[in-house]
């Protein structure tokens, strides 16, 4: 911590995992030996670049950009780009520490990687957002590559902005490569990427309730964010018979008591992702349902004291705390499900823990995004694209294996139920056997 000051973010991520590694480590020297706990924890590459760009107004300006390559002890590096104002060093760090272990527990042979930038693309046109893109890729286009770091979506960057990075990438390299995933079909994007991590997180909960003898007919459930995952995870949620009360964006939330159908589904698609509107309009178009403007001088988000049997944090890091956590808990909540990366702070995840509702982190449940990142890989070297049943399918065999591989590493160290404890353990072995093989590099 103290060689990296105020990296808050990074040294969560890295704490929590350290804290369900630790027995595994006391019990077997060889996790001692070679420093690994200091390898792992430390990026093999960071590149910070400036990004100038012009905008409509002919005027200059001027963002920064980021790539960090965690670990590619098992592949070549894979990891989203995130464009949002928020972004630093610290949450580029943690992003790509999740991602280390998230790609290990696909079982696909990726390393952990992520980059982005403090650009915004809230509000810029097109031609801007193009710009932008061109001059972030100008400088990332040396540090990537198919076999080296793989570029893959994440907050603020969907289907644009990949379409705007690959076309300059191709330009500079005159090579139609497959350095990011995510594409639209037409660059040979997969069918379901743009779906994979929503869907993925409620094949993942369906098997959480199982353990259980209990499936989500019936479920009623909390949703926070719209974006990509929020969206997708609603469609599979609705589809698999549950009861959608809420979604929400930076500004409130909307609740709708009577259900978010797959009907109303298709506005809040529609609003979002081609109007890029706000989520207080639904309420102008289905007057049943209720907006609640974001209070920032509250200590808690009143959207998680609604009474629901799941919650699936979906927005952002470190949105739902204790006292959210004590709301859910209190409500009865049975599930709570991260489609976020880092969603719940670390005492509201003590919480979940103690009280022993079904939990379970981001690193598992919502690695069917990469995993499909993955099959787009595939798909591109074979110079083939499957259809949609056939990566749907995929994907599904993944979650369940995935969810499988949590359960069993738990069990077997000890914590049974615990797939924090069992993802962390999992991936933690896979990543580190492979360091260990490579010898000291
Ligand atoms: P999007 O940009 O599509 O959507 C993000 C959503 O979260 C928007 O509704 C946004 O609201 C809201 N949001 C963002 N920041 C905040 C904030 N500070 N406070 C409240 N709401 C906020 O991103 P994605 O859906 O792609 O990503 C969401 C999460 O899922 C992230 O944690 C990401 O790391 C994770 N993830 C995404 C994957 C993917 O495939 N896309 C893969 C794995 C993880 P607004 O529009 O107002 O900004």
């Amino acid at each position: 911590k103290t060689k990296n000051p105020g990296e808050h973010e990074f040294h969560q991520a890295v704490d929590k995992v350290l804290a369900s590694v630790q027995p595994l480590i006391d019990r077997h020297p060889e996790y001692r030996q070679e420093a690994v706990l200091k390898r792992i924890t430390e990026p093999e590459k960071v590149f910070m670049f400036s990004v100038p760009w012009v905008d409509d107004q002919g005027q200059v300006q001027m963002n920064r950009g980021f790539r960090v390559g965690m670990n590619s002890a098992i592949g070549p590096y894979v990891g989203g780009l995130r464009f949002h104002p928020s972004v630093t060093l610290s949450i580029m760090k943690f992003l790509a520490f999740e991602q280390v272990f998230k790609n290990a527990l696909t079982t696909m042979n990726m390393g952990g990687a992520c980059g982005g930038s403090d650009f915004n693309p809230k509000g810029k046109s097109d031609r801007e957002v193009m710009r932008f893109c061109q001059s972030f890729m100008a400088e990332l286009h040396r540090h990537i590559g198919p076999d080296k770091d793989i570029l893959t979506a994440d907050i603020g960057v969907g289907t644009r902005e990949i379409g705007y990075l690959f076309g300059m990438y191709k330009k500079i390299h005159s090579e139609f490569a497959g350095i990011l995933t995510g594409k639209s079909l037409t660059l040979g994007g997969s069918l379901i990427r743009p779906e994979a991590t929503g869907y993925g997180l409620a094949y993942f909960a369906g098997q959480m309730l199982k353990t259980q003898n209990q499936t989500l007919e019936g479920k009623t459930c909390l949703i926070s964010g719209s974006g990509n995952v929020a969206q997708h995870a609603a469609e599979k949620l609705i589809e698999m018979g549950a009861k959608v009360l809420t979604l929400s964006d930076s500004s409130g939330y909307i609740f709708d008591e009577e259900g978010i159908d797959a009907g109303k589904l298709d506005y809040i698609k529609r609003l979002k992702n081609f109007r890029r509107g706000r989520i207080k309009e639904y309420v102008n178009k289905y007057s049943e349902a209720l907006y609640v403007e974001q209070d920032t001088t509250l200590d808690h988000q009143p959207m998680w004291d609604i009474a629901a049997d799941c919650a699936f944090p979906c927005a952002t890091q470190n949105e739902l705390n204790a006292r959210d956590a004590q709301h859910l808990l209190k409500n009865k909540v049975t599930l709570v499900c991260e489609g976020a990366d880092m969603p719940c702070e670390p005492e509201a995840m003590e919480c979940f823990l103690d009280a022993k509702i079904l939990y379970a982190p981001g690193k598992a449940a919502n690695a069917g995004g990469v995993a499909v990142s993955a099959l787009e890989m595939a798909q591109n070297s074979m110079r083939l694209s499957w259809p949609r049943q056939e990566v749907d399918d995929r994907l599904k065999t993944i979650m369940k294996n995935i969810h499988q591989t949590c359960l069993e590493a738990a069990e077997e160290h000890g914590f049974p139920g615990n797939y924090v404890a069992g993802a962390n353990i999992a991936g933690f072995v896979k990543v580190v056997d492979a360091m260990l093989d490579q010898g000291v590099i």
